[in-house]
């Protein structure tokens, strides 16, 4: 990609004149100077149109980090390539902190800076701003819940999940869906947090429990043995009477306890600690599945590991994003999955988007992968279609 306008902020001379010559030999028509950030800002109110940062971050003044912020406020929105001699934990964190300013950041390179490094970082992929409010939220009312689950408004998508080494279906998490009649597709974002303040996530459990086990009920009867996921929350956890009434619902649907997984965040279980363990033993001794989700986010989540009887660790989307180019994480995904295999529990990675995310998580050991580059979640009716159309594909791929 040629960048006409290259802005270098440095206070090293030398700096400025390895990346003046490369940047001209790429084809840029301006490369302008300046050392430090205060002058970076100057040049970018004085210039029309900067297609290219380059940012050191030991600087004088106004440094390279709260360069990255005054950047972030004005809304520039053109690739960023950071360079530092800097130790390799603060250039990460200073490019974790330009992704989380939402600013484009193109990569990192560490000093001495030569021309090779330059290339691999702009050969890096575009790590493009997310503006934030594209996911639409809906403000929804506790008695508009309360009707909609009464009138069959709330659906259970399902996502597939996979076993990473072979490829085969192993199961699916259902995810709540609410079809409003006036506002349309409502996500969970916007209902979930309304459904525990008013303590309704145990009767949302029940109602996707059993949507959920009707539609595996569905791929059964075409040969697709599925295990089933639902989310819970610590309200319906510490429910001392929650075990017999999900009991009751998989004997009516005739669904094995053990097809049938729980997912719990761990914020969930900081509530009643005694409640949640008695529950969650008791369901256990019914065979029911148990997972630890969006593990790594919260604060306490080694106790919990070692406290509950969980049977799976789903391991936060967190730990993929970047992984490749961060060391950091990529040894935190590694000691999650060896924790897990010590503890005996199966991993899940959620958030695979890609060929490349699914690559890393195989070699890295997890068990299960679910995401968008397998399958969104998708309705009911869909999921039958989709195991139908997959299966020839596995088996090429296993007879390959
Ligand atoms: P979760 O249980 O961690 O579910 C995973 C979320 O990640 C889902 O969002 C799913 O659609 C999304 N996802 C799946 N694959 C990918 C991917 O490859 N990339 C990205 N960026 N996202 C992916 P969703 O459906 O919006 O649900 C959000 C959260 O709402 C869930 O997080 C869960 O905590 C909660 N939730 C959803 N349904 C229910 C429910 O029936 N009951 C309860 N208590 N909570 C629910
Ligand atoms: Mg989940
Ligand atoms: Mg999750």
């Amino acid at each position: 990609m040629p960048f006409e306008t290259v802005l270098i902020v440095d206070d090293d001379p030398l700096i400025h004149a390895v990346c003046k010559a490369f940047f001209q030999r790429r084809g840029a028509l301006q490369v302008l100077g300046a050392m430090n950030g205060a002058e970076g800002l100057t040049a970018l109110e004085e210039t029309p149109q900067i297609d290219l940062i380059v940012c050191d971050l030991k600087m004088p003044d106004v440094d390279g980090v709260q360069f990255l912020r005054l950047l972030m406020e004005r809304r520039y929105s053109q690739p960023i390539i950071i360079i530092s001699g800097e130790d390799g934990s603060v250039v990460q964190a200073a490019y974790n902190l330009a992704k989380s300013h939402n600013l484009c950041i193109l990569g990192r390179v560490r000093k001495p800076l030569d021309y090779a490094a330059l290339e691999e970082a702009l050969a890096e992929p575009v790590v493009a701003p997310q503006r934030s409010g594209t996911r639409k939220t809906t403000a929804v009312s506790e008695a508009d819940l309360r009707s909609a689950m009464q009138l069959g408004e709330i659906s259970a998508y399902m996502q597939p999940k996979i076993e990473c080494a072979t490829g085969r279906v192993v199961g699916a998490e259902a995810l709540a869906r609410w079809f409003h009649p006036e506002c349309g597709l409502v996500m969970p974002d916007s209902f979930i947090p309304v459904a525990e303040k008013a303590g309704l996530i145990p009767d949302l459990t029940h109602y996707i429990l059993r949507d959920a086990m009707a539609t595996k009920q569905r791929c059964a009867e075409r040969g697709h043995n599925l295990k089933i996921a639902v989310n819970t929350d610590a309200l319906t956890i510490n429910q001392l009477d929650f075990p017999e009434a999900i009991y009751a619902l998989t004997q009516a649907a005739g669904v094995p306890n053990e097809d049938v997984v729980l997912e719990v965040t761990e914020r969930s279980l900081l509530q009643d600690g005694a409640a949640s363990m008695e529950v969650m033993a008791r369901l256990r001794m019914m065979r029911f599945e148990i997972s630890i989700d969006d593990f790594g986010t919260g604060n306490s989540n080694m106790k919990q590991l070692c406290t509950f009887p969980f049977t799976e660790l789903k391991i936060d989307r967190g730990f993929l994003e970047g992984v490749t180019n961060d060391s950091a994480k990529a040894i935190c995904l590694n000691a999650i999955v060896s924790l897990a295999k010590s503890l005996q529990l199966t991993t899940v990675a959620e958030g695979i988007e890609s060929e490349h995310d699914l690559a890393l998580v195989q070699q890295a050991g997890v068990t299960y992968a679910q995401g968008y580059h397998i399958a969104k979640p998708m309705a009911p009716n869909d999921l039958v279609d989709w195991l139908e159309a997959r299966r020839p594909q596995i088996r090429r791929k296993n007879l390959a």
